[in-house]
C-alpha cells in the first residue's frame, strides 16, 4: 500500500478543514467557490471580477501574476506589476487571494501579499517546490499533473505534508487522453477516490478539464454532485478578449447563472453555498466603487 503516512485518512469519517481566513475554510459544509480570470490583466479586470460575483458565496479570488505557459513567447504573466493589483484587490473586495507559484522564488515573492499558493499541474511533481511550500503555513492548492496517477497525487501531497504544512487542497483538473474534443477528461472517478482515500479536501477545475465553456457548467454540477468540496472556475468580463484560455472563460452572468444552479446540488448532497445577508454584500459593493474612486 501506498507510503502516505499523513495524507491517508486513517478511520472513515476523518476529514479536514483547511483555515483560509478565520471566517472562510475549505472542506467543511460550505462550497469553497472561487473565481478567476486566468491571468491577472489590470486592475479593473480584477475589479469587475470582484464586483460582479456575490461576494461570500465566491469564497476567493485567483489570479495569476505568473503564467506556465507552453510556449515561450506566449504572455507569461505581469510578476512584479501584478502583485501591486493582487494587493490592491485584496484590499478592496476583502476576499482572499490564490496564486500560482513556479519557483522557490516566486514564493518567497508573493507569501506576504496572498493567501493561497497554487501548484500547477506542471509543477505537481516538482519536489524542491513541493519542499518549500510544505515549510509555509499558508494553505497550498495542489493541482494534479497532467498525466498523473491518484497515487502520484497522492505522493506529491505527502511531500507538502511531510515537510510541515498540513494545509493542502487537492485540485482534479482533468487529465491528458487522446480525445482532442475536450482539453482534457475531467476524472471525477478520482475525486470520490482520492476523497476516500485522504483526509483532505478535493475541488474541481473544470475550466482547464474541458477547455470549452459550454461544457463547463455541466461538468461543475457533476463534481458537486459527487462529493467535491468545492470549484475552481476562470471567468472574465470579456471573456473573448482574454490574454490566456479565452476558449474557456466563462463571462461574469454566465458564471452567476452557474454558481446559482449548484445551491440545490449542494443541499442534496449534504453541501451548502454560503449565501452573504444581503445587506452585508451592499456594504461590501458600496467599498468597491468607493475603492475604484479613490484609486
Ligand atoms: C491554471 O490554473 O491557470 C493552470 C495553468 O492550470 P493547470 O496547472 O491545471 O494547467
Ligand atoms: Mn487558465
Amino acid at each position: 500500500m501506498l507510503d502516505a503516512r499523513l495524507a491517508l485518512r486513517k478511520t472513515e469519517n476523518e476529514r479536514s478543514i483547511i483555515k483560509i481566513t478565520d471566517s472562510i475554510g475549505c472542506g467543511a459544509k460550505d462550497l469553497f467557490i472561487v473565481a478567476r480570470p486566468c491571468a491577472v490583466e489590470d486592475l479593473a479586470q480584477m475589479q469587475q471580477v470582484a464586483e460582479a460575483l456575490p461576494l461570500g458565496t465566491i469564497q476567493a479570488l485567483r489570479g495569476c501574476i505568473y503564467k506556465p505557459r507552453t510556449s515561450p513567447y506566449s504572455f507569461q504573466g505581469l510578476a512584479d506589476e501584478g502583485l501591486v493589483i493582487l494587493s490592491q484587490i485584496k484590499k478592496i473586495s476583502s476576499l482572499p487571494i490564490v496564486t500560482e507559484v513556479m519557483s522557490s522564488q516566486q514564493v518567497a515573492t508573493v507569501i506576504d501579499y496572498v493567501d493561497v499558493l497554487q501548484i500547477g499541474s506542471r509543477n505537481m511533481q516538482n519536489f524542491e517546490l513541493l519542499k518549500t511550500v510544505g515549510q509555509i503555513d499558508k494553505p497550498v492548492l495542489l493541482k494534479r499533473g497532467l498525466s498523473a496517477t491518484i497515487e502520484e497525487f497522492i505522493m506529491a501531497v505527502e511531500y507538502v505534508l511531510s515537510h510541515g504544512n498540513p494545509n493542502v487542497i487537492l485540485c482534479e483538473r482533468g487529465i491528458r487522453s487522446y480525445d482532442t474534443y475536450t482539453r482534457n477528461v475531467l476524472d471525477l472517478g478520482a475525486v470520490v477516490a482520492l476523497r476516500q482515500l485522504t483526509h483532505l479536501p478535493v475541488i474541481v477545475d473544470p475550466s482547464h478539464a474541458a477547455g470549452k465553456r459550454e461544457l463547463i457548467p455541466d461538468l461543475a454540477r457533476a463534481a458537486i454532485a459527487c462529493g467535491a468540496d468545492g470549484l475552481i472556475i476562470e471567468c472574465h468580463p470579456q471573456p473573448e478578449l482574454s490574454v490566456s484560455d479565452a476558449r474557456q472563460a466563462l463571462s461574469l452572468p454566465d458564471m452567476q447563472t452557474l454558481i446559482d444552479s449548484l445551491a440545490d446540488i449542494a443541499k442534496a448532497v449534504g453541501r451548502q453555498l454560503v449565501a452573504k445577508p444581503m445587506a452585508t454584500q451592499q456594504d461590501q459593493f458600496s467599498m468597491l466603487s468607493q475603492a475604484t474612486l479613490v484609486g
